[in-house]
């Protein structure tokens, strides 16, 4: 299996609490959204991000001495990490979980 970069989609943003859409990549109904507000399970995100490598990336600021993170495609990126401020956490995790695993901690309350 292919390691898979996890996106870190902490931000309450990316919860639409009053609707379901149709997942723009799988078509099934998510209440999860992209940051361009494309209804997307984060799992098709991320299978997205690994199918379509040539896609334009996103890396955090350069820092001196710093090696930029990779934060993902211009389409589906992490949240924050793009400011030196926000480097502190790793940006870049391999998920331990399979595709298609539902990222249950996202809904806690
Ligand atoms: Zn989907």
């Amino acid at each position: 299996m292919a390691a898979y970069q996890c996106l870190n989609w902490d931000d309450a943003s990316h919860y639409d609490r009053t609707r379901d859409l149709p997942c723009v990549l799988c078509g099934r109904p998510t209440p999860l959204r992209s940051h361009a507000s494309e209804p997307v399970h984060k799992v098709c995100a991320e299978d997205w991000n690994a199918d379509n490598a040539d896609q334009p990336r996103r890396y955090t600021l350069p820092v001196k001495d710093q090696p930029q993170d990779d934060v993902g495609t211009w389409r589906f990126h992490n949240d924050g990490a793009n400011t030196a401020a926000k480097r502190r956490a790793p940006s870049v995790e391999l998920c331990p979980s399979a595709p298609g695993d539902v990222a249950v901690g996202l809904f806690a309350a």
